[in-house]
């Protein structure tokens, strides 16, 4: 059998319609394309930290549920006491894990443009995903549209990113809360950009047996331990946790987390730093001539680029050292857009600098 007919009969077709997630090469590159928290920790705290590293037991397998690890993030994170959660390695793992527990073909949804996991997987399991346009003009949900599409389509799951990626904005927690109250199935909050904003669904979960709030650890400043959790009603965790591989967070990701969350004063003045620096670099962005920002309560910024040059600058910026994301293939909401992470200032400064030059030598 030839290796295409061999791939024809055992892969699915949904599958190899797929292209697979790809990740740019930023070795030597200002790195300013993944949100990631660009600061490091104090050498007494890694020493602290290495200190527990050592003691762990890798001959031993993790503890499986995690338990001292959901009892901190659970404190950190203020999720009501009523509240079971489910950790992931990486959100990532638990939008696949939810995913996997729904009825063949289910529909699933989400805004576009958002994150694109949602999209991804559904398609990977052979969901019926469909995606949700939102508005041009300012990103916000189209509540009617959405409301419409609920009550035909029956969604077993609604994604809602809140701040939202690409865009950066909260969506109105009004029209969030019509669709939680008209959905028949769950409603994902994905709050991965919980700490650099004060708005959050977490109180409310004990208001909506439908909904889950999604976190992860990685925009605060671990996204190199794959770490993220999921909290709702305890019978819906329950479900879930069947679906869940049973040492799905390794002992060094378990115990450098706990660790690293007995330090909340690091990364509150870390992320406070990053706000600032956002209200900056959203200033620096507006004033220059043909770009306009969107406005972000995330640890990015989204923007406009003059019509058709968005690819263009994207290299010059890289070909000055400095990789952003390029968004403007990716969808028509999108057309000529890019999008920063919030850096250090120096780095910041660095974009700004590289990206007026740029602008100037269009
Ligand atoms: C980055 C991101 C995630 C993925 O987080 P991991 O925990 O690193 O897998 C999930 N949702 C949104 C909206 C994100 O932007």
């Amino acid at each position: 059998m030839s290796t295409q007919a061999l791939i024809n009969s055992v892969i699915r077709p949904e599958i190899r319609a797929l292209t697979a997630y790809k990740v740019a090469d930023a070795t030597g590159f200002i790195k300013l394309d993944a949100m990631e928290n660009p600061y490091i920790w104090p050498d007494a705290l890694k020493t602290e930290w290495l200190k527990r590293v050592r003691d762990a037991e890798i001959n031993r397998y993790p503890d499986p549920e995690a338990k001292s690890l959901c009892q901190i993030l659970k404190a950190y994170n203020r999720i009501p006491d009523t509240c079971d959660l489910i950790l992931g390695n990486g959100s990532d793992e638990i939008i696949q894990l939810l995913l996997m527990a729904l009825p063949a073909h289910a529909a699933v949804m989400a805004p576009e443009p958002s994150f694109v996991m949602y999209k991804q997987i559904a398609q990977c399991l052979g969901l019926n995903y469909q995606g949700l346009p939102l508005l041009a003009d300012n990103f916000e949900l189209d509540i009617e549209a959405i409301l419409g599409a609920i009550k035909a389509q029956q969604p077993a799951i609604i994604f809602l990113a809140y701040p939202n990626n690409p865009t950066g904005n909260l969506f109105d927690s009004a029209a969030i809360e019509r669709i939680i109250t008209h959905s028949t199935g769950l409603v994902i909050i994905d709050e991965a950009y919980a700490p650099f904003t004060d708005f959050s669904f977490i109180e409310r979960l004990t208001e909506y047996n439908n909904l889950l709030v999604m976190r992860t650890v990685s925009k605060l400043g671990l996204a190199g331990l794959r770490l993220g959790f999921i909290a709702g009603h305890p019978s819906i965790i329950n479900e879930l946790n069947k679906a869940r591989l049973p040492y799905n967070i390794n002992t060094l990701t378990q115990c450098s987390a706990e660790f690293a969350l007995t330090h909340p004063e690091m990364f509150a003045e870390q992320t406070g730093t990053i706000c600032t620096e956002r209200a900056r670099m959203f200033l620096q962005l507006s004033v220059l001539e043909g770009i306009s920002p969107s406005p972000s309560a995330a640890n990015f910024i989204l923007f406009r680029t003059p019509h058709n040059r968005a690819t263009d600058i994207f290299n010059a910026l890289k070909e000055k050292n400095i990789l952003i994301k390029n968004l403007s293939s990716q969808q028509s909401l999108l057309k000529d857009c890019l999008r920063v992470t919030i850096g250090k200032p120096e780095e910041n400064n660095a974009f700004i600098k590289a990206l007026k030059a740029t602008l100037q030598a269009l």
